[in-house]
């Protein structure tokens, strides 16, 4: 086993059994080495948005282990750690395995009951609150780790089985700004390029992407772009580990991002990097944004971000001088109240220097869950219908009723993002929930509103597989399945839509979630419009629902993916071999023209101050996924990062008498919390930063600001303003951590391998 830059690669071993993913350890020995393999199952990681190609091993009904696919170009071999041990959670003893229910109301614990009255008493419920309050009482919150047919399910059975307009996800809270950006700019709402494309770019700008940590497969694409001379360019206020290998590295402040972009802008149009022909052939809009960007010479950017304006300068000309640049972003530019903007901003960069429809020329959003795109297709958000259409646009609804056999009268409008249905639960508007997939007790900003809401529900069921810190407040917990035990498709971050296979059953009395979503939909007296048998006919009525849409699944069939080891959507037709690249001739608007969008910065909602006078940003380890739901319960990953700490300057923390390894008190608005200290040079010293991972005490989500981007309606989860002192007493989990455990975490984090042999510059 080799470990390399955070990727674990298959070895060549005289048995294919002997394979060790499980602990990441070059000594370690082999878990599966006694156990006979029966099969192996083609299919994908479930985490992340790279969607990793693998083959689970099968003993039995029995998932023992996992072996990366050769032949998925994505990954071509590789896994990181995640993906290496995602098989795990398959056979957990954590694993729901019989339904629960608090039979005796709110207060009661929660008991062992059969499926009939689990379902029965929600469907009783669901429709006695509808009767006395109306039917959008009743909300439907999703997620987008799920397959296209789940989200599609889930979107339906709101408007059809519960006759309920708010519906909503937890891409909400990832994506929702790239979404925004993309659609003004280029009005398709997906990744320009294969990733194929990455070796063919000459430059490559990162900006608000940690993406050696949450997108590992991704850094080795860059690699194999910086063997052939590409150059790099990154933007981030920690140095990154990919930061450490940049030609140009710009350390810029925490919600800077547009100003930043918009200033680049301004160098190349000074500097006649422009592309002129186009900007007059292929785009609108541009004497706005560039009389726009004039108002930000690098001189001003660079005050407000902290940064040199020689930089700045620097940056601008090798983006601007490249034959073919890529641009990446992801949640450090979108989770932010100008997340839009900054979108916008990044487009704005791409379309003036002509970057779009070229090999290795365009912009990708690297999306963070395993199908956040197309989790935001398949009609499960608050405006929107199946194929990304629109839930207020007649000619839509009039088509998706057809597909559905229902009256469009009866086809509720759009409703409440699923950030505000936190308080619309709080004013009782909303006052039952079914929830899937989702862990808002770790995921959502401002954590003690967020509790208070949830336990304010007079209903409130969760279909999980574990018990997530938010099923733990349920009245019902529905058990339901991993990715292992059904199949269906997924779309990853280059839109590439794949296919997950089955390799075995759910344990216990556990069940695939579509077949109860179906089940429930029938005991609500819906049941006509959800006789599903398989993912199949789920897959085929979901592509019917997107046949001449924007997201064009209907000439993608199951056996066509599997033939051509994905397709790309658009694919109008059986006999359309699928569309890697967008724009080669056309953008998404009826007139083919991208639109460019004049950008005016303003700053983020929570500045500093003398009272909280630092920057807290959030973020991934590589070592998890999201809420850690599943990666906390998996022992290599959990020992790697056991507990959250705080990133802090080390002149920073000198100033405050902090030491490494101090147990730290982080203060905002919302509340506090207490974790150790992890102090370092690699992050800027007016930020410090807080993993994301944990639940209860240890969230970080007790401290960030739930200021919402005002058109997509994401929190600001990057930037608020903080105070930081040496705690006055160790937290509740303190007893828990074992020194030793937490000492070789942290200098693991504080020596993350740099996988080039470039000099490591420093922020101090
Ligand atoms: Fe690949 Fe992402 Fe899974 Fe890692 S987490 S193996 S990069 S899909």
């Amino acid at each position: 086993m080799s470990v390399d830059k955070g990727i674990f690669r298959r070895q060549k071993a005289s048995t294919a059994d002997t394979y060790d993913f499980h602990s990441g350890r070059p000594d370690a020995t082999p878990w599966t080495s006694e156990r006979r393999i029966d099969r192996y199952v083609p299919t994908h990681c479930c985490y992340c948005g790279v969607q990793c190609g693998m083959y689970l091993k099968v003993a039995g009904n029995e998932v023992i282990g996992v072996e990366p696919r050769e032949d998925f170009p994505v990954n071509r071999g590789m896994l990181c750690p995640k993906g290496s041990t995602a098989y795990q959670t398959v056979t957990h003893p954590d694993r729901l395995t019989y339904p629960m229910m608090r039979r005796n109301g709110k207060g009661s614990p929660l008991e062992r009951v059969s499926w009939d009255e689990a379902l029965n008493a929600i469907a009783t419920k669901f429709r006695a609150i509808q009767a006395e309050h109306g039917a959008d009482a009743v909300a439907v919150y999703s997620g987008s780790s799920m397959t296209n047919e789940k989200c599609y399910l889930m979107g339906k059975f709101a408007r059809v089985a519960l006759g309920t307009r708010h519906t909503d996800y937890n891409g909400r809270l990832c994506m929702s700004s790239a979404t925004g950006a993309n659609e003004h700019a280029l009005g398709i709402d997906r990744a320009a390029n294969p990733i194929s494309d990455i070796p063919l770019a000459d430059c490559i700008f990162v900006i608000g992407s940690n993406v050696g940590e949450c997108f590992p497969i991704v850094t080795s694409w860059l690699w194999r772009a910086r063997d052939r001379g590409c150059k790099l360019i990154v933007a981030d206020p920690r140095q990154t580990p990919i930061a450490r290998t940049a030609d140009v590295f710009l350390p810029l402040r925490p919600g800077t991002d547009s100003i930043l972009l918009t200033s680049m802008l301004n160098v190349i149009i000074n500097e006649g990097l422009l592309d002129e022909r186009f900007i007059e052939q292929r785009t609108n809009g541009w004497e706005e944004t560039r009389a726009a960007a004039e108002q930000y010479p690098p001189e001003v950017a660079a005050k407000v971000c902290g940064l040199k304006p020689e930089a700045i300068i620097q940056a601008a000309r090798m983006y601007g001088r490249a034959h073919a640049a890529l641009l990446f972003t992801a949640r450090g530019l979108e989770h932010q109240s100008k997340g839009v903007e900054n979108g916008l901003a990044a487009a704005n960069l791409a379309l003036a220097t002509g970057n779009f429809g070229r090999p290795g020329a365009g912009y990708m959003t690297l999306t963070g869950q395993g199908n956040g795109q197309g989790g935001r297709e398949m009609g499960q958000k608050a405006s929107q219908l199946p194929g990304e259409r629109d839930i207020e646009r007649q000619e839509d609804r009039e088509y998706i009723c057809s597909v559905w056999g229902i009256d469009e009268r009866d086809l509720p409008h759009s409703g409440y993002p699923a950030t505000l249905m936190i308080p619309a639960m709080l004013r009782q508007e909303i006052r039952a929930c079914f929830m899937i997939c989702s862990n808002p007790m770790v995921s959502l900003p401002d954590q003690h509103t967020v509790e208070q809401a949830l336990r304010g529900l007079d209903f409130f069921v969760v279909t999980d597989f574990f018990l997530s810190e938010t099923a733990e407040l349920a009245d019902v917990v529905l058990p339901g399945n991993v990715w292992a035990e059904d199949e269906g498709t997924v779309t990853n971050l280059e839109g590439r839509v794949i296919k997950y296979n089955r390799a075995t059953e759910p344990p216990g009395e556990a069940r695939l979630d579509w077949e109860i979503v179906c089940d429930l939909a029938h005991r609500l007296g819906k049941g006509q419009y959800f006789n599903f048998h398989s993912p199949r006919e789920i897959f085929d009525e979901l592509r019917l629902c997107t046949k001449g849409a924007t997201c064009d699944y209907w000439g993608i069939t199951y056996e066509k993916i599997e033939a051509q080891n994905g397709v790309f959507w658009p694919c109008p037709t059986e006999d359309h071999p699928g569309t890697p690249r967008l724009y080669e001739e056309r953008f998404g608007f009826p007139d083919g023209r991208a639109r460019f969008n004049p950008i005016t910065y303003l700053p983020p909602a929570e500045e500093p101050d003398e009272e909280y006078p630092l920057v807290l940003t959030t973020g991934r380890v590589i070592y998890h996924y999201l809420s850690g739901n599943q990666t906390r319960r998996t022992p290599f990953l959990l020992e790697q990062a056991p507990y959250p700490w705080i990133e802090i300057h080390e002149e920073t923390a000198a100033r405050l008498g902090i030491a490494d390894g101090d147990w730290v008190t982080a203060r905002t608005r919302r509340g506090e919390m207490t974790v150790p200290a992890l102090v370092v040079r690699s992050i800027r010293p007016d930020t410090v930063f807080i993993p994301y991972h944990y639940g209860h005490t240890e969230a970080a989500n007790i401290l960030t600001n739930p200021v919402l981007e005002p058109m997509m309606k994401i929190p600001e989860y990057k930037v608020c303003a903080v105070a930081i002192a040496p705690a006055t007493q160790p937290p509740d989990w303190a007893d828990k951590v074992d020194p030793d455990l937490l000492a070789a975490a942290r200098e693991r984090r504080r020596e993350l391998p740099s996988a080039s042999a470039k000099p490591k510059p420093t922020l101090s």
